[in-house]
């Protein structure tokens, strides 16, 4: 088993795919130990939460920083959960790994920057979390390929990939096009390195979270990363796609029901 999926499947309890939820943005301490002890009771082991928010224009939420690290702090004393966050400059390398954060993606934002991701490589030389990265916003797999090679030349062993779909002008379904074919020509490009999707960030709307899930899993992916807020409909971020932690469970279930008995 690759070592990044040994390390999630500690706080898989289901024989299900691997399910990271938790809210887009750690608004506050109390919706986000709030959405956590949900998300447990709901059957979910793995906890996600932003603590800086890569906003496309500036003047909205940009996240709670370093203070909302300790929150994931205690999400993982209190629950058990692990815990991931987005880390989108070298500056944030150093803050997570103190705060115990067990998995680090990079945004789709931060994915299309080499400068960018080669600075974080090299913050994060040696480490042994788990660290994924998202496709870049753009449809490029020299880019997405660049990005996994910085990681691996750092000498970073547990990372993967996560299939979070491509801006398309004028696309009106999907909030960023998923593009199979361009996820699996990296599956063949990195043999062995999971593969997750986010289906939240795919589709834009909580009605496509499902559907698009079941898809990605039918297709093999490793598992998943998907916005759940205790009270979506308030959401600081991406209110329209997030969905509560007791669908999100029941959504987990009925993946590893399809699963188990295919
Ligand atoms: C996120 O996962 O919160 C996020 C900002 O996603 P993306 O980088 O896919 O836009
Ligand atoms: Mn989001």
């Amino acid at each position: 088993m690759n070592s990044i999926l040994s390390i999630l499947s500690e706080y898989t309890t289901t024989e299900g795919p691997v399910v990271i939820a938790g809210p887009c943005s750690a608004e506050s301490r109390e919706q986000t130990l709030k959405t956590a002890r949900a998300l447990s009771d709901a059957g979910i082991g793995i906890f996600r939460a932003g603590v800086w928010k890569p906003r496309t224009r500036p003047g909205g939420f940009e996240g709670r920083g370093e203070e909302a690290l300790e929150w994931l702090r205690e999400v993982k004393e209190t629950t058990g959960m692990a815990t991931s966050t987005e880390i989108g400059s070298a500056a944030h390398v150093e803050p997570a790994l103190r705060a115990g954060i067990d998995i680090l993606w990079i945004g789709a934002r931060t994915a299309a920057s080499p400068f960018a991701v080669q600075e974080i490589a090299d913050a994060l030389r040696g480490t042994d979390r788990a660290v994924f990265v998202k496709n870049p916003v753009c449809a490029d797999l020299e880019l997405w390929s660049g990005d996994m090679e910085r990681l691996m030349d750092a000498g970073i062993r547990n990372i993967g990939m996560i299939h979070r779909g491509f801006k398309t002008y004028g696309e009106k379904r999907y909030r960023n096009t998923p593009l199979w074919d361009l996820a699996e020509e990296m599956r063949r490009r990195f043999p062995g390195m999971p593969m997750f999707c986010d289906p939240s960030h795919m589709g834009g709307t909580r009605g496509l979270v499902e559907p698009l899930s079941a898809r990605a899993i039918e297709s093999g992916y490793d598992g998943l990363l998907i916005e759940s807020h205790i009270c979506p409909a308030r959401a600081l971020t991406d209110a329209s796609q997030q969905i509560t932690p007791a669908e999100a469970g029941g959504l987990a279930a009925r993946l590893t029901r399809a699963l188990t008995a295919s």
